[in-house]
């Protein structure tokens, strides 16, 4: 809708200002956005690393870069239904929090302080690598079942927030 009606500006109404996602809300539904690329045959979850209400760098789970990914020629851990949190050496993909942290350092940029917005809590080892990257703050979407993960993460003062998905209608008018 335009803001302008006969020449004046008008104030947006009351229902479209109710509408407007919290910064939270806004990072998460974009990592949500993020998790739709991922290439992995059982789980799709997407990563961003966000500073000063900026986004840093943004990652998905999947297969490096040019490589032949699971949902073409299939994944050896989905053949032998490893349970969740396990054996992740046997699948090609790289995690979502790993291709953020990746990310960064592709470009030359330190992440240090940022929060991390996960569609899902990071497993052990991608918590592993956000303690040593300095990542200060982690909300997440999802559960994930993996108890080393949440005790190194109580353990290195990192908070962690659930942040449930958006109730509200979209109106990108
Ligand atoms: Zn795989
Ligand atoms: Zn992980």
């Amino acid at each position: 809708m335009s803001a302008i009606q006969d020449g004046v500006p008008q104030e947006p109404s009351e229902a479209k200002k109710n509408v407007r996602p919290s910064w939270d809300e806004y990072f998460m539904e974009i990592a949500a956005l993020v998790a739709t690329r991922s290439t992995c045959r059982r789980r799709s979850v997407g990563a961003i690393l966000v500073r000063d209400k900026r986004i840093l760098a943004t990652g998905y789970n999947g297969a490096p870069s040019g490589l032949a990914h699971c949902l073409d020629i299939g994944c050896l851990r989905e053949d032998l239904n490893v349970a969740s949190g396990q054996r992740h050496e046997l699948c090609r993909g790289i995690h979502a929090e790993q291709n953020a942290i990746i990310q960064a350092a592709f470009h030359g940029f330190s992440i240090r302080g940022a929060t991390l917005y996960c569609t899902h809590l990071p497993c052990a080892i991608c918590t592993k690598m956000l303690i040593n990257a300095g990542i200060e703050r982690i909300y997440y979407r999802n559960g994930y079942a993996d108890d080393l993960s949440l005790t190194m993460l109580k353990e290195a003062g990192i908070q962690i927030l659930q942040i449930p998905a958006m109730n509200y209608h979209r109106n990108f008018a």
